[in-house]
């Protein structure tokens, strides 16, 4: 079958056309991804080209399922999911070390990411993940809807995680797809929110929802901002969150990017203890709510696809998505 791969710093992303079908064992079902979208993660990989095993990419998609694995456990679960339109989380699990015994399944030891480590991906004609992953799509979410699922199950942690007093003044920096997607959940919170980025084009579209959008250079510095959002992954980022942040305020840290993708991370962070800030950590969200936030049409995600591929493009598509000017790539079959 066909896979887009990531093999390597030295070969980089390739279109595998002899990638054998993954098998499907007990308490996992075999999906056929039918839109795919290019997320931050994917980009990373292609252009920082990190030293990690082989893997075929992409975790976001909306596709049908077409097989169950043979076991007691699909008996009681999988028939009802053949046929169906799913998405899914792409932390997988173990279910059985301590941290997953407590409820920490997304903070899981033996944690594998879909398409990043650990677990095949899918960006290819067939993807297998387990039963527990998925989450049948409701019929009035249509598939370039679906398929930000799970890029919005972290947004929508994120504004979870945010406990508001009074109406705060939100900052949230970056206006890639998660920056977009924070500025228009958070929104709909009772604060004036803002998101501050570095795309003119983007300033109508959030214009558009209503959503406050200024431009890095004009935004000043006086740390008077109640809660910082950092979407960009990046240290100038979290630095400049530092900055806006009013004494006691929050930062709230949506990903940071690893060392292994060449992210350097050298940057003064003893303002955290002498403004007294609160800095906290999120990452994977809810997926069930994330469908319940696109079936009410709470937020707009069809405005952010800016180009399609073919999975037959799908070397191009990564390229396109590294260049920074398309918002979302979506991979059609
Ligand atoms: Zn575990």
């Amino acid at each position: 079958m066909r896979a887009l791969r990531y093999e390597g710093p030295a070969t980089g992303v390739v279109l595998s056309r002899s990638t054998p079908e993954p098998e499907v064992r007990e308490g996992e079902a075999l999906v056929r991804p039918i839109k795919m979208a290019i997320g931050a993660a994917d980009v990373l990989m292609a252009s920082r080209k990190p030293d990690v095993p082989p893997v075929t990419m992409g975790r976001e998609f909306v596709g049908i399922v077409e097989k169950i694995g043979n076991s007691r456990g699909a008996k009681e679960k999988g028939p009802t999911l053949v046929g169906k339109r799913v998405v899914a989380s792409s932390s997988v699990s173990c279910g059985d070390c301590d941290l997953c015994q407590r409820g920490l399944a997304g903070h899981c030891r033996n944690r594998a990411v879909v398409g990043v480590f650990g677990r095949d991906g899918c960006f290819a004609d067939r993807v297998v993940l387990p039963l527990r992953n998925l989450f049948v799509v409701p019929s009035d979410v249509d598939d370039d809807r679906a398929v930000f699922a799970e890029a919005l199950s972290s947004a929508v942690h994120a504004a979870q995680q945010l406990r508001l007093e009074g109406k705060p003044y939100i900052t949230v920096i970056g206006d890639g797809v998660m920056g977009l997607l924070c500025g228009q959940l958070m929104n709909r919170l009772n604060a004036a929110v803002r998101v501050v980025g570095s795309h003119e084009s983007r300033v109508d579209l959030s214009a558009k929802w209503g959503v406050k959008h200024r431009l890095e250079r004009d935004v000043g510095r006086r740390a008077d901002q109640d809660v910082v959002v950092d979407c960009t992954g990046t240290a100038e980022g979290f630095d400049l969150a530092m900055k806006l942040v009013r004494p006691r305020g929050k930062i709230l840290v949506k990903g940071m990017i690893h060392p292994a993708l060449g992210a350097a991370w050298t940057i003064d962070v003893s303002a955290i203890a002498t403004k007294e800030i609160e800095v906290i950590g999120s990452r994977c969200g809810p997926m069930g709510e994330a469908l319940e936030v696109l079936k009410r049409g709470e937020v707009d995600v069809v405005g952010l696809i800016s180009k399609r591929v073919r999975l037959e493009d799908g070397v191009e598509g990564m390229r396109i998505a590294g260049r920074g000017e398309a918002i979302k790539v979506v991979v059609e079959g």
